[in-house]
């Protein structure tokens, strides 16, 4: 059978074996209250496997093995260069496991299948290998010092790190924390959202198959906030990691300071603008990307291009085009490889996005293309790929982020003023320009506060780059060599001769 076909994938998934259970200390177990939480597909409305609900007290138990093996210097004590070769192991396991881990990733989250294979997949193994391949190749630095002395600066481990993370990307997010983590020599809790666990959970098998040490990598899936907050609260995790919500990233640092200080590092929310000048290069072209930055991964994207902002002379042409682009994105069974948008992650974030489809329509947007929900398989969560015209940046649904298929299109005259809209925003993570006047589009790159900018195209860029946001977008960076600064310590040590 086909790998291009519906019926090979729907074929695999029901032999799929789905594991559910936390891995603590090298080894899948229930959770210690024996508390279980279901886990449902968004596709059709599936139960697919009851996950262990982790409370404080399997924090404590992670944190425990996670500290022993740090102390133990099992993995931390190794050169980087044998580090290096495990993860690079690792990534080989991930790679020979891509299919499953692409199934799990479309059955529990409802993002098309050619994605997960195609984006997720490729993405979480570019990460790993990348951070390998980084970390023998990172020195240490010797401070100007008198002759009698020697002032060395050396970044050592932080000891226990947390990654929380959401759902949208759950392996690449993981991935983008992991990698760096663990290259760096740290003992790591991952504790993936409720709503997609199976991948990450999955990934801790391989992790030891590959020859990470027992309790240096350890999963704990769990409902609602409780395993996460026990995690942020907890007086032995140095250092937590977290991408998602802005509202969450900031609850964080409460609990840090309300513990001991651990140091946080956030990823979190956007509302990114898609600024298209009149002198773009490329219009059609323009009117493509526009419609892929909202409707990718049905729009559950941290950088979306939700705002698209279009110089008034060329509106009506522009919104045309982006209208066409957008009847190609259409919602279908997620795992026919033919599928390019997939379902809403669970039914209370498709009732989120309907409702700002709502409201933007109360608050005067005149609606262009979709605004329903629709059925392409029965019980699942769908939303039409949605664009409003005549939106006012002060409106709730150019001020909010959505993180669904729905795009404001909001004009402007000059360049002042696509600026000043642009940078109208609590968030500031991702931003576009499209011109073919090069003084522009560095002036307008310049002024934006955003962590990534991108001149005629969306959403570019690779491991060789920081990302993350300015503002309420977060503070941390994942990516590229800047990641491995959150993940350890400098120290001056002085030595006198
Ligand atoms: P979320 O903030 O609701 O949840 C993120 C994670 O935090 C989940 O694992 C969740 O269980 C956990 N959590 C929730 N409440 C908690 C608490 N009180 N204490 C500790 N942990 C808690 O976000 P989400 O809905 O999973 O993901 C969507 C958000 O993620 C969007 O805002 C999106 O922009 C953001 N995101 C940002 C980036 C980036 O790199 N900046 C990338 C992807 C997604």
């Amino acid at each position: 059978m086909s790998k291009s076909s519906l019926a090979y994938w729907q074929e695999k998934a029901e032999k799929l074996t789905i594991e559910g259970r936390a891995y603590i200390n090298g080894g899948y177990q229930d959770a210690a209250a024996g508390q279980t939480f279901d886990c449902i597909s968004p596709i059709d409305g599936r139960h697919l496997v009851k996950v262990s609900a982790c409370e404080s007290a399997d924090a404590d138990n992670a944190v425990v093995a996670a500290r022993q093996a740090f102390e133990q210097g099992k993995w931390r004590g190794l050169a980087p260069a044998k580090r290096k070769l495990v993860l690079q192991n690792f990534a080989d396991l991930v790679e020979q496991h891509g299919e499953e881990l692409a199934l799990l990733e479309t059955l529990d989250m409802g993002k098309p299948i050619s994605d997960s294979v195609h984006v997720d997949i490729q993405g979480a193994l570019r990460s790993l290998r990348w951070t390998a391949e980084a970390i023998d190749k990172i020195y240490d630095e010797i401070a100007p010092s008198a002759d009698d002395e020697l002032g060395m600066v050396t970044h050592e481990p932080v000891g226990v790190v947390a990654a929380i993370v959401p759902w949208n990307f759950p392996l690449v997010m993981a991935c983008w924390k992991l990698a760096p983590a663990l290259a760096t020599g740290n003992s790591v809790i991952l504790k993936p959202s409720e709503k997609s666990p199976l991948t990450a959970i999955k990934l801790a098998a391989l992790a030891t198959e590959a020859g990470i040490p027992d309790g240096v990598f350890n999963v704990l899936p769990g409902f609602g906030h409780t395993i996460g907050k026990a995690l942020a609260l907890h007086n032995d995790v140095d250092t937590l990691v977290f991408t998602g919500s802005t509202a969450v990233a900031k609850q964080l640092f409460v609990y840090a300071g309300q513990s001991n200080m651990k140091r946080v590092w956030t990823e979190a929310g956007g509302k990114s603008p898609n600024i298209v000048f009149a002198d773009a290069p490329d219009l059609d072209k323009a009117a493509q990307a526009a419609a892929a930055a909202i409707c990718f991964n049905q729009g559950e994207v941290c950088t979306a291009g939700s705002r698209l902002l279009v110089e008034s002379s060329i509106k009506e042409e522009f919104v045309g085009k982006v209208a066409k682009a957008m009847k190609h994105w259409q919602p279908g069974n997620p795992l026919d490889p033919e599928t390019n948008v997939g379902a809403i992650v669970d039914q209370s974030q498709q009732s989120r996005v309907l409702g700002f489809i709502e409201q933007a329509k109360s608050q005067g947007g005149s609606l262009k293309q979709g605004g329903n929900s629709v059925s392409p398989v029965e019980n699942g969560f769908y939303i039409e790929p949605t664009m409003f015209d005549n939106i006012a940046n002060h409106m709730d649904i150019a001020q909010q982020e959505i993180f669904g298929p729905v795009l404001s299109v909001i004009s402007f005259d000059t360049m002042e003023e696509a600026i000043a809209i642009a940078n109208d925003s609590e968030y500031g993570l991702a931003a576009g320009i499209w011109t073919s006047n090069l003084s522009k589009a560095h002036r307008v790159a310049k002024a934006l506060r955003a962590g990534s900018v991108w001149v005629n195209q969306w959403d570019g860029g690779d491991m060789t780059a920081p990302f993350g946001g300015f503002k309420q977008s977060g503070n941390g960076r994942d990516k590229s060599l800047h990641a491995f600064s959150k993940y350890t310590e400098v120290k001056a040590t002085w030595i006198k001769f």
